[in-house]
C-alpha cells in the first residue's frame, strides 16, 4: 500500500491540507504502507519555492512523518511529455490545433444555446495536416473521451458515477509543452505506484477524467477516498473570515503541533469512542479512510484551544520548553533557570503565548515590572495599605526557611494579629511580585522568585506607596 500528499506550493500549508497530509500518513501507518510527498509546481505562474518550503516545514513541524519524497513534478516534465506522446502515437490522444479565436466562437455559440460548453472534439479528425495548413506546430495535446460511464467506488462517498458524454477532451498538455495537473497526476501515480490516493472532495469532478488517463495508460485504478471539506465556525467554507487558516498561523498563536494533529484527526473521524484526546500513534492503530464521515467537519477553535491547554497540562516543562522559546524572544532563559516556573503556569495557559504572558515576571527585571491599572486599583485600598504591605515585607524578609509552607503561615500569622483577612495582603503582595491581579498561588511564586526578589518588589512598590 502506498499513499501520497501532493500539495500544490501556491501558499502556506492550508490546515484543510494538513488534514489531508495526516489522513494519508495514518492510513499507511494502519496498514503498514508508505506515504510520500510530491510537491506539484507544474504551474509555473502560482507555484513558488518559498511555498514549498514552507509546506514541507509545516508538515515536519506538525510530525508528519512522510517515507518518500519530497519529488517536485517540476523535476519530471520530460516524462510527461515522453507519457503524453506515447497517448498520441496510441490513438488516445490528439494534438489539437484550435485557435483561441476558434475555441471562443465555439464557447459564445454554446452560451447562445443555453448548453453547458464542451469542447467540439473537431481536432480529433483534422490534426492530420493541420501543422502545415496553418505553418506552425503550435498545439496543444488533448485526451479523446469517449462515451460511456465511469463508475468506481470511493472509500468515503460510496460508489460513484460519471458520464463520459459531459466530459470535455480534456488537455493534457499545453501550447507551452508544459503538463496539466490531471496528465503529471496521473504519470506519477502510476510511476510512483500509489495504490490509494486520498484528497479534497474539490478533486472529485476530476477523478473521472483521471480514471480514464489510468485506463488508457494500461495501469490499475488506485483506490479513491475524497475527504469532506472543512467548514468554518459560520458553516461556510473555512477561510480567513472566521480565523486562522493556516497550519503555521496556528503555531504563531501558540498551538503546540501535538494539538493540532489531534485537532486535525478529528475533523471528519472519530476512533469509535468520545474520549478526545489521542496521539499520533494510537490514531495509527486504529484510522482507516473508510471509516472517515461524508458530511463536512466544522472547525473549532475553541475546541481547539481547550485541547491545546489539555496537551501543555500534560506535556512536561522539558518537552514544552523548546516550543515555548520563540515566545519568550529576548526574555528567554536558560531551561535550567525556568523549568518550575513553566511547571507552575502550564496548566494554567491555553496557548504558548499565553503561557509566555503569563511567566513574563519571573524573566524581567525586579524594577520592570508593570502594575495592571485595575488590579492597583482593585487591590491598593485603604490608608492603611502602605503600613500592611511594609509588615509583611519584613515579616517575609524574615522567614526562615522561605518555602511554601512558611511564608504562607508568616502572612497568616500577621494577618491575624491584626485582625485582618489574609486576603487584605495577599492581592497586594500578588500585585508586587507580578503586577497582575491573578497568578498561581502567591506563595508558590514567591518562593519560585525567592526571598531576595520578594522582598526587593515588595520595597519597589512600598516606594510606590509612600
Ligand atoms: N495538487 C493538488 C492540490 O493541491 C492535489 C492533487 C491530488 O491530491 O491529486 O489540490
Amino acid at each position: 500500500m502506498k499513499l501520497r500528499f501532493a500539495p500544490s506550493p501556491t501558499g502556506f500549508l492550508h490546515v484543510g491540507g494538513a488534514r489531508t497530509a495526516i489522513f494519508n500518513l495514518l492510513h499507511a501507518r494502519r496498514h503498514g504502507g508508505k506515504m510520500l510527498l510530491r510537491i506539484e509546481d507544474t504551474d509555473v505562474e502560482r507555484s513558488k519555492q518559498h511555498h514549498a518550503e514552507q509546506i514541507v516545514a509545516s508538515l515536519q513541524w506538525l510530525g508528519v512523518e512522510w517515507d518518500e519524497g519530497p519529488f517536485y513534478q517540476s523535476d519530471r516534465l520530460e516524462l510527461y511529455r515522453a507519457r503524453a506522446g506515447e497517448l498520441v502515437a496510441s490513438g488516445k490522444a490528439y494534438r489539437c490545433y484550435c485557435t483561441v479565436e476558434e475555441l471562443e466562437a465555439e464557447r459564445n455559440a454554446a452560451e447562445k444555446a443555453g448548453i453547458a460548453y464542451r469542447y467540439s472534439g473537431r481536432c480529433r479528425a483534422r490534426f492530420v495536416g493541420a501543422a502545415a495548413l496553418s505553418g506552425t506546430d503550435e498545439h496543444i495535446i488533448r485526451f479523446k473521451v469517449d462515451p460511456g460511464t465511469i463508475a468506481f467506488h470511493d472509500l468515503i462517498r460510496g460508489d460513484v458515477q460519471f458520464e463520459g458524454e459531459l466530459i470535455d477532451d480534456f488537455v493534457l498538455l499545453r501550447s507551452d509543452r508544459n503538463p496539466t495537473y490531471h496528465l503529471s497526476v496521473v504519470v506519477d501515480d502510476i510511476d510512483m505506484q500509489i495504490t490509494h490516493v486520498a484528497r479534497g472532495d474539490d478533486h472529485l469532478s476530476n477523478t473521472p477524467k483521471h480514471i480514464l488517463l489510468f485506463r488508457a495508460f494500461g495501469a490499475d485504478v488506485p483506490v479513491f477516498a475524497h475527504l469532506p471539506l472543512i467548514l468554518g465556525s459560520d458553516r461556510k467554507r473555512l477561510s480567513k473570515r472566521t480565523g486562522a487558516t493556516s497550519a503555521e498561523e496556528y503555531r504563531d498563536l501558540g498551538i503546540v503541533p501535538q494539538a493540532l494533529f489531534n485537532f486535525l484527526v478529528l475533523l471528519g473521524w472519530n476512533p469509535g469512542h468520545d474520549q478526545e484526546l489521542i496521539n499520533a500513534n494510537d490514531a495509527a492503530g486504529v484510522f482507516d479512510l473508510s471509516d472517515v464521515n461524508k458530511a463536512p467537519a466544522i472547525f473549532d477553535a475553541e475546541k481547539l484551544l481547550w485541547m491545546n491547554g489539555q496537551y501543555m497540562m500534560r506535556m512536561s516543562s522539558d518537552e514544552l520548553y523548546p516550543h515555548l522559546v520563540p515566545f519568550l524572544g529576548e526574555r528567554v532563559k536558560p531551561l535550567e533557570e525556568i523549568r518550575a516556573v513553566i511547571e507552575l503556569h502550564k496548566s494554567r495557559a491555553r496557548t504558548l503565548k499565553e503561557l509566555a504572558a503569563q511567566i513574563e515576571p519571573f524573566l524581567v527585571a525586579d524594577d520592570a515590572i508593570e502594575y495592571d491599572a485595575e488590579a492597583e486599583k482593585k487591590h491598593l485600598k485603604g490608608e492603611d495599605v502602605a503600613a500592611r504591605m511594609s509588615e509583611l515585607r519584613d515579616a517575609l524578609a524574615n522567614t526562615q526557611p522561605f518555602d511554601v509552607a512558611t511564608t504562607e503561615q508568616s502572612l497568616r500569622a500577621l494577618a491575624e494579629s491584626r485582625g485582618l483577612g489574609a486576603a487584605k495582603y495577599i492581592h497586594p503582595l500578588r500585585l508586587a511580585l507580578t503586577g497582575r491581579g491573578a497568578s498561581p498561588p502567591i506563595f508558590d511564586v514567591a518562593v519560585l522568585l525567592g526571598k531576595e526578589k520578594t522582598v526587593a518588589r515588595l520595597d519597589r512598590l512600598l516606594a510606590k506607596l509612600r
